[in-house]
């Protein structure tokens, strides 16, 4: 819980490596003192919760460092890109709380010069036109500890390679059956280094060039020259560019650009669930989640109609900070930042899941009484509200016990509850289904001298349960959410299985829940607590007749309990 005390005083947090570097950087004047960061999406899918933690980092530090941050789309791939992807990423960025101002660019806005960039290369020897197949490429690499083979068009002349890359872009050629490789080192022990392809033929369409070109240059030859191009002072990515960087610090220095530099952190991976654009985009193809937005997914857009809020996430991006060593964060440390902003935020209503009716069987038969309920008890100023009281009301069917052990608090045969906000009642009685063994009716007296918030209602007692009026009570559509997933980490759960297998099919419930007619009125993305069960969002499927409410999360914290037990 450490770090957790520390956000409330962000100057006493001591400064993340990114940070070290920036202020060594600034230190020495480095660009001028300019910081200049950007976030680079491929818009080939939806945001995810770990691009949230990159987004904050990017837009944060170019705000602690009063620089500027660049939203660039790295659309280098147009069999996969699509509007719908960009458009929902700006939103995504813009709700997170982050401004890009004006600039908002594109790799494709750079495909000329990156083409220019490629002629260099060729010009001076360093790259060359290969027509080998994707096979005989990859049986020609090698491997970590084997040196590859040098393709028989290595050496093909200068004139030869201009002229026939300047072909490929006028579309001779049909795909894959040319590429442009940068001329490196096949023996390099790097990989990457091993005269990479850097431009494909695709007579594909793209989002925003159409049909003006028909080769594409590769995300490694597009990524590190737009950052130039950009004048990015740091390039910010995950570990899996750590081995990417020699060749682009390669393709930087032979074309002879401006070099950002590069800092690699890991990736922010959760429990519970995957967080690939291209596993997400699987469940929402095939149906297995109710599209992008679905509430159980870690997108940005799934969280934010779960009701997840632009502060709980920026907050756990805090929390989480940045570490140069991958790891899994537990999803129930994000469980915890909701429910600590929303405690302070949300609004208390009084809703019941599972209704048990209970009788007053000495309150007048048709007297309706408003009792004054505080909103929020965390927050004086959100003030109070009536809710309607009567004979008749639904508590919920594990708040009685027939039989209950000593320490159960509740309702029980004999025993005492306050009903929040209202009377101390007493189970007189009650009423079960003989074959089932279900109880059907609670009856109970009240206390008319208990009347919360009366001079006389000193009186205590152990339990207190949330209830509404049945007659008052509106009915609404509830939906509870489980984890989509029943492992821990679903993509490496067994071997020969996927993380599909994993899916846990019980990971939606929906129920008819009875809530106070406070919330009669309310409207999609209004968050709520319903008193001692946890946190509930309106859902847009809403309508006049009935809504809907999303489980955020529910109030019990299971992070700060397993953080106590260690
Ligand atoms: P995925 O692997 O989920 O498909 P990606 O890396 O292909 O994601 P990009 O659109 O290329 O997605 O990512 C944009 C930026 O977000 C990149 O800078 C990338 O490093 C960062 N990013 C992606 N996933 C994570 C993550 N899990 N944690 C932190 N940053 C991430
Ligand atoms: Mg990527």
């Amino acid at each position: 819980m450490e770090e957790i005390k520390s956000k409330e005083e962000p100057q006493a947090r001591s400064l993340n490596f990114i940070e070290e570097i920036i202020e060594e950087d600034l230190k020495h004047g480095k660009n001028g003192s300019r910081i200049h960061t950007r976030f680079p999406p491929e818009p080939n899918g939806y945001l995810h919760i770990g691009h949230a933690k990159s987004i904050c980092l990017n837009f944060g530090l170019a705000k602690k460092y009063q620089g500027k941050t660049n939203l660039r789309f790295d659309d280098t791939n147009p069999v996969k890109e699509e509007v719908e992807y960009v458009d929902s990423i700006k939103e995504d960025v813009r709700w997170l709380g982050f401004d890009w101002e004006d600039r908002e660019f594109y790799a494709s806005d750079y495909f000329e010069q990156l083409y220019e960039f490629a002629l260099i290369l060729i010009r001076k020897g360093k790259a060359y036109v290969c027509d080998q197949t994707a096979e005989e490429m990859s049986e020609s690499r090698g491997t970590p500890t084997r040196p590859g083979k040098d393709s028989p068009y290595r050496n093909r002349a200068i004139d030869e390679n201009l002229e026939l890359f300047s072909k490929m872009r006028a579309g001779e050629f049909a795909d894959g059956a040319k590429v442009l490789r940068a001329r490196i080192d096949m023996a390099s022990p790097i990989m990457h280094m091993r005269d990479p392809v850097i431009y494909r033929i695709l007579h594909t369409s793209h989002h925003r060039t159409r049909d003006s070109w028909c080769i594409y240059p590769m995300y490694d030859f597009a990524h590190g020259q737009s950052d130039s191009i950009e004048n990015i002072t740091h390039s910010i990515c995950t570990l899996e560019f750590e081995v990417h960087r020699p060749l682009y610090d390669w393709l930087i220095h032979e074309i002879g650009i401006y070099a950002p530099r590069q800092i690699e952190f890991a990736r922010l991976n959760l429990s519970y669930t995957v967080m690939s654009k291209r596993k997400l985009l699987e469940l929402v193809q095939e149906k297995l989640v109710r599209g992008w937005d679905d509430p159980r997914l870690p997108t940005i857009c799934g969280l934010r109609r779960r009701g997840y809020t632009p502060e709980a996430i920026r907050n756990f991006a805090d929390i989480i900070g940045v570490a140069k060593r991958d790891s899994v964060i537990d999803i129930s440390l994000l469980e915890f930042c909701i429910r600590e902003d929303l405690n302070k935020k949300a609004l208390r209503v009084m809703g019941v899941l599972n209704p048990l009716k209970i009788v007053l069987d000495n309150y007048p038969d048709d007297l309706v009484e408003e009792m004054e309920a505080a909103n929020n008890p965390e927050d004086p100023s959100a003030g109070s509200r009536k809710v309607l009281f009567s004979k008749e009301l639904y508590i919920e069917q594990e708040d009685f016990m027939e039989d209950p052990p000593a320490k159960f608090f509740r309702l029980a045969p004999g025993r005492e509850v306050r009903l929040r906000s209202a009377y101390i009642v007493k189970c007189e009685s009650f009423t079960k289904d003989p074959v089932s063994g279900k109880i059907l009716e609670v009856h109970c007296s009240y206390d008319p001298g208990s009347k919360s918030g009366m001079p006389e209602s000193n009186r205590k007692v152990k339990g207190t349960l949330h209830w509404v009026s049945v007659k008052h009570a509106i009915k609404a559509e509830i939906r509870l959410y489980d984890r989509l997933f029943r492992v821990e980490n679903p993509d490496n759960a067994e071997e020969g299985k996927t993380y599909k297998d994993f899916l846990n099919t019980d990971s939606l419930e929906i129920k008819t829940g009875y809530i106070e007619p406070s919330v009669q009125s309310a409207t999609p993305g209004q968050k709520f607590q319903f008193e001692r069960l946890g946190y509930y969002c309106v859902d847009y499927d809403s309508n006049p007749e009935t809504l809907v409410f999303n489980c955020i999360v529910p109030l019990r914290d299971s992070w700060a309990k397993k953080e106590k037990a260690k």
